[in-house]
């Protein structure tokens, strides 16, 4: 078995400590963005939310998060002034609470509030 000296013993302590950290620092990022998911908020009473293998939600790219958005598919979504393209921001949206509401286009139940969809329109 090999023997450590001092040195190559904090080398690579320091080595594994940063792997270590910067490893459980990307789960954090992970995790807050997971957190603007807003499934947290109940649904309305009696409505469920659209699924997004509906047919219809599928072919317009729909995600109940936008950051779920298949960007290959959207490069547009990547660009800064698409940031805030969200349905609460959509002119199809209509508030049901904080985080739901109905879409216009996707009526088979409601939508996120930060939900996507190739549909989006500003709302006025
Ligand atoms: S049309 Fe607007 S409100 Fe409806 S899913 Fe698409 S982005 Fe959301």
């Amino acid at each position: 078995m090999k023997q450590y000296n001092r040195k190559e013993f904090l080398m690579k302590s320091i080595v594994l400590s940063t792997t270590l950290s910067l490893v459980m620092g990307e789960s954090v990022l992970f995790g807050k963005e997971k957190k603007k998911e807003n499934q947290s908020f109940p649904l309305p009473e009696g409505l469920t939310q659209v699924a997004e293998n509906d047919p219809t939600a599928q072919a317009l790219g729909f995600h109940h998060n936008a950051n779920d958005t298949d960007y290959t598919l959207f490069p547009d979504r990547k660009l800064p002034n698409a940031k805030n393209q969200i349905c609460q921001h959509c002119s199809q949206f209509t508030k049901l609470n904080e985080g739901w509401g109905k879409c216009n286009i996707l009526t088979a139940g409601v939508v996120s509030n930060l939900g996507w969809c190739s549909a989006w329109s500003k709302k006025s």
